[in-house]
């Protein structure tokens, strides 16, 4: 599979790369990393990165600007995007092939060339081992991009995804002379007002007695802290700290009134929840939409009864 993705790459002169829309670092890491791993390697060649730029993420990467007439006859790779309809810029279809990378399950298959690996930690991690794997060389930047998407994806080597070969090539990547102190810093650092929230989630978290947990992020709640829904990142880990909690859901208000629900698990699968309410995603990290207070309450109570089932 991997000759057969670097084949594709030596065919052609332009490539467009594309990942999901709201970009966390491993969108970023894995779409940019893989633009300067093919720069540096192929200089030869027009390797251009499109989507929305996340203004909390700027630090790591920014989007750049792709005309419609470059996708005529050009490559097209989508990272980390398990789905058509969270592919970010929908130009995607517009070139001439199309390659999905990606580690999340598999549930719709697309493009003309996919390689999904769902045993991944992130679709940084299988970049980097596409590079490793494949001879090609990587410097600092690279090294940097692709480290700040894994670390982001395993929440700093803390979810169950990380593994073995993970370690492995996070210690190849860190033999590059990147600023990884500055990077992990900045990782880890945020907003006061966000550090406030993270005070309000901890107050306002409802813990059922199986583990069970959810908090609400109302749009005023929001704006009386001064938050946007890209900063609500920062606290979805939150509830996991607290030992009785297995499995919890962060609803948060968006400006239309529908919800988005970003759900996590320490063990127990919720990604079934997530699909039966317009979302996906992985096992224990999936995102749902909700469209009232009703059905906010229909997931929580889905989320229940996964964490009383595993109880009995
Ligand atoms: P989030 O809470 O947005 O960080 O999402 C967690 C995981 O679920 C990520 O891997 C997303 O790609 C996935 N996800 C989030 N929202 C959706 C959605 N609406 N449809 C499919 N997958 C989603």
């Amino acid at each position: 599979m991997l000759e057969m993705i670097l084949e594709k790459i030596r065919e052609y002169q332009t490539i467009v790369i594309h990942r999901h829309m709201r970009p966390d670092p491993d969108a970023l890491g894995s779409q940019v990393g893989l633009q300067r791993l093919l720069q540096k390697n192929f200089p030869e060649k027009t390797i251009k990165v499109t989507g929305y730029t996340e203004p909390n993420l700027a630090w790591l990467a920014e989007m750049e600007t792709v005309a419609d007439e470059e996708y005529q006859g050009a490559l097209v790779i989508v990272t980390d995007t398990a789905n058509q309809a969270r592919i970010d810029d929908k130009r995607y279809n517009q070139g001439d092939f199309l390659i999905k990378i990606d580690h999340h399950p598999n549930d719709e298959v697309y493009g003309d060339l996919s390689w999904v690996n769902t045993s991944a930690s992130s679709c940084s991690e299988m970049i980097a081992q596409f590079a490793f794997d494949m001879g090609l060389e990587i410097d600092a930047d690279i090294a940097y991009l692709l480290y700040a998407g894994i670390v982001g994806d395993t929440g700093r080597f803390l979810y169950p995804a990380t593994s073995a070969k993970t370690f492995d090539i996070v210690a190849k990547l860190r033999q590059y002379e990147f600023d990884f102190a500055g990077l992990s810093r900045q990782m880890e650092s945020v907003d006061y007002s966000v550090a406030k929230l993270i005070g309000y989630v901890y107050d306002h978290l409802e813990i059922d007695e199986n583990g069970a947990a959810r908090v609400l992020l109302s749009q005023t709640l929001l704006k009386e802290f001064g938050i946007g829904d890209a900063d609500t990142a920062f606290i979805v880990g939150v509830p996991g700290r607290i030992n009785t909690v297995k499995s919890w859901g962060v609803f948060v208000e968006q400006p239309d009134g529908s919800y988005r629900v970003r759900l996590r698990s320490k063990f127990l699968p919720i990604n079934e929840i997530a699909k039966r309410h317009h979302g996906g995603g992985h096992p224990l990290a999936s995102g749902a939409n909700s469209y009232s207070i009703e059905e906010n309450e229909e997931i929580y109570q889905e989320l229940k009864q996964v964490a009383a089932d595993a109880s009995e």
